[in-house]
């Protein structure tokens, strides 16, 4: 049997074949992209590359699949990468493999006449999608309607849309990384009156989107207790809190989670410590805040590549965070025991999106003068959040740049 897939309703839209703005982002690759059996595939995405010389900078996030990461003249997270194109004014053409809201924050940080280009449209990321900007907004109102705006300062990870971090920039807060989290939380709490560790504080931090970044930062980093964070749920009439909790909370902590990291579970660290001994356990702080709890150490992509490469040769490590950076770990440091930290959690399904056929889609069409998904931030979103940005540019100590 066959079936019509151009007549009928799909719940996903198969690559490559029209445009559906109300489900995920839309997939549009006019034109022929290139089946993924293609044998001449690598040889089109070098023939391309080669062609367009130092007028392409492609970026490739640490998650991107290996047929991927062939390309990238350079790869990090999400912030570096954001940083490395800034860092290439002379390329009119910025190709992100990565998601959507890491090309959105190229943009913002590249000057106009450059061009930020995600090879496929649908590469999303879960948690951005769980802020919406009315959410957010409503959510504002509703604590400027409990009367504790006014002590409340926005905090947002990078891993959101450039909508929240417009509202971020409005509200007088700052974008965060996974590796400065704790310094912009100082720096947020010092705005309204300080962490008050003693008690004798009352301001607040809304950190979005991700709870588990912001409850382990605030728990593990700052001191606060597990009591002192709430969670805010934006499908519940007043986010699922009380005034009173509302009052009493330190950090407001939006109900959003990395649908990767957010999977990994006390059960695995346990199982991987009894079947492999001496393992070291290292996790990325999106994890549950038992799982970091129970981890040996806990950091950012990047942190997580330097502590491998650093580890005495022979060391064992399960490694909680995205499956194709762990392969590619494994790869690399052949000298350490290397395994992912559980069974039932895969790849990252919109980082998966860009795959080689894509990626030599976006290259050929730049060779022939086409240019396909440019990502554009409205100039007016772009200004607020890039200052929500240049404050983060601006907290002191730490490096940003991992
Ligand atoms: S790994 Fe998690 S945070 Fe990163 S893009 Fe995927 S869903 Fe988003």
């Amino acid at each position: 049997m066959t079936t019509d897939t151009a007549s009928a309703p799909l719940p996903l839209l198969v690559l490559g074949r029209g445009t559906d703005l109300h489900t995920e982002r839309g997939v549009e690759c006019p034109g022929d992209l290139p089946a993924a059996s293609d044998p001449g595939l690598v040889e089109r995405a070098r023939a391309a590359k080669a062609a367009l010389g130092d007028r392409v900078f492609v970026l490739g996030h640490h998650y991107q699949r290996d047929e991927v990461i062939e390309f990238a003249d350079v790869t990090g997270d999400s912030f570096k990468l954001a940083r490395d194109a800034a860092a290439r004014p002379d390329a009119p053409y910025i190709v992100f493999c990565g998601v959507h809201f890491m090309a959105e924050s190229a943009d913002i940080l590249t000057s106009d006449e450059q061009t930020v280009i995600l090879p496929d449209l649908a590469a999303g990321c879960s948690m951005a999608d769980m802020a919406a900007i009315a959410q957010v907004e409503d959510c504002w109102e509703q604590l400027e309607a409990a009367g504790v705006a006014g002590e409340t300062i926005p905090v947002t990870y990078m891993n959101s849309s450039a909508a929240i971090k417009a509202f971020t920039g409005r509200h007088g807060g700052t974008i965060c990384t996974s590796s400065n989290a704790r310094t912009a939380l100082d720096w947020a709490f010092e705005q309204v009156g300080g962490v008050g560790l003693d008690g004798s504080g009352t301001g607040k931090v809304l950190f979005l989107p991700d709870q588990h970044l912001g409850r382990n930062t605030a728990v593990r980093e700052l001191g606060l207790s597990l009591d002192d964070c709430v969670v805010w749920d934006p499908h519940r009439p007043n986010g699922g809190l009380t005034r009173d909790e509302l009052e009493r909370a330190r950090m407001i902590l939006w109900r959003g989670h990395c649908s990767v990291h957010g999977r990994f579970s006390v059960d695995a660290v346990e199982a991987a410590r009894r079947e492999i001994p001496g393992v070291k356990v290292i996790v990325h702080p999106e994890c549950q805040y038992d799982v970091v709890e129970l981890a040996d150490e806990v950091g950012s992509t990047e942190k997580i590549i330097q502590t491998i490469a650093a580890a005495p040769a022979g060391t064992s490590w399960v490694v909680g965070t995205e499956l194709n950076l762990v392969r590619r770990l494994a790869q690399q440091f052949p000298e350490q025991r290397i395994a992912f930290l559980e069974k039932n959690v895969c790849y990252c399904s919109t980082m998966n999106r860009i795959d080689l056929p894509h990626l030599v889609w976006a290259l050929e069409s730049l060779v022939d003068g086409r240019v396909v998904n440019p990502i554009r931030v409205d100039p007016t979103v772009a200004a607020e959040a890039r200052a929500a940005l240049d404050r983060m540019l601006a907290l002191p100590g730490k490096t940003h740049k991992d």
